[in-house]
């Protein structure tokens, strides 16, 4: 499931970012058209093109640079462009459509490799296949990209590659009539790194602080536990040894015992809940010779019980 708001946080930085270079707007326009974009090439040529607000202005700017109409329509709440007049140009510039030796024309499925030379146009490829259909998850865990063809869905999964990404490719056919293929990234880090990539810098840093945040929490919550752990730990420790002592003193054991257990007792049925260290001082031994006689106070009232 994704979550829109965000979703939009992301393709509204990306479209802030967009640079006005000639080859990165052909592969960026390319990217457009490949995934959301429907061809009509008999006679009133045009294309269609699912888009979000974000890329309006860049597709108006694109049609005007090739003398193409270009009209906003709302169609199933999306909204729908369609670029109509000469539209074989643009095709071919953006390596949809080729042209072969004979100059057959063909429309070509993918990445057309030329675009995604430059390490420039590689971003902006990867931008325009996010504001056509990147998605980030309602739980946060991964991005998507939902194609409708799966050649487009292996490219855009070797591109990321490109990158050090790893996404995993899954085509979903319950409850549609055409199957999706979808591309998800898991991983916070890779995230990061793929919205590093995208420009979308903010959502990044943000992204970031939440991964470092989790982190932090994790670990104090882990030290939290250890020091509870040694709390229950003394709590049991002076309980048991309490226990020994007054079982012992009121044995016939305690008359024949030297002083210095004698007063070891008699310390530790004062200051119950001392730890090892804190009788240590009052009696004026060290911490491991009050361990050692509280053992043999143990080891005797053991022999009681
Ligand atoms: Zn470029």
């Amino acid at each position: 499931m994704e979550n829109t708001t965000q979703t939009e946080e992301i393709k509204n930085e990306i479209a802030a970012s967009l640079g006005n270079r000639a080859c990165c707007n052909l592969s960026m326009i390319s990217a457009l058209i490949r995934t959301r974009g429907v061809i009509h090439l008999s006679q009133q040529k045009s294309i269609v093109l699912r888009c979000s607000d974000t890329v309006i202005d860049f597709v108006e700017k694109m049609a005007e640079l090739y003398g193409l109409d270009c009209q906003f329509t709302l169609a199933k709440k999306a909204l729908q462009c369609s670029l109509m007049g000469d539209i074989l140009p643009l095709l071919i510039d953006s390596g949809i459509v080729v042209e072969s030796v004979s100059q057959q024309l063909s429309l070509r499925e993918g990445i057309n490799e030329f675009l995604i030379v430059e390490d420039c146009c590689k971003q902006a490829y990867l931008q325009g296949v996010f504001l056509s259909c990147g998605a980030y998850s309602k739980n946060g865990r991964f991005i998507s990209f939902w194609f409708h063809g799966q050649k487009m869905c292996e490219d855009v999964a070797r591109l990321l590659e490109c990158y050090g990404l790893n996404a995993k490719q899954a085509k979903r056919v319950e409850g549609r009539e055409e199957p999706v293929y979808v591309l998800s990234l898991y991983g916070m880090q890779n995230m990061v790194d793929l919205l590093l990539h995208l420009q979308a810098t903010n959502f990044a840093l943000h992204l970031q602080e939440d991964v470092i945040r989790n982190e932090v929490i994790a670990l104090s919550h882990r030290a939290t536990n250890c020091d509870l752990a040694n709390t229950n730990k003394n709590v049991l420790y002076c309980e048991s040894t309490v226990l020994a002592c007054n079982a012992v003193l009121q044995s016939d054991l305690f008359a024949d015992l030297d002083e210095t257990l004698k007063n070891t007792m008699q310390y530790r049925i004062d200051n119950p809940n001392d730890t090892l260290s804190q009788l240590a001082q009052i009696i004026g031994v060290s911490k491991s010779c009050v361990k050692h006689r509280l053992q043999r106070i143990i080891n005797l009232a053991k022999t009681k019980s």
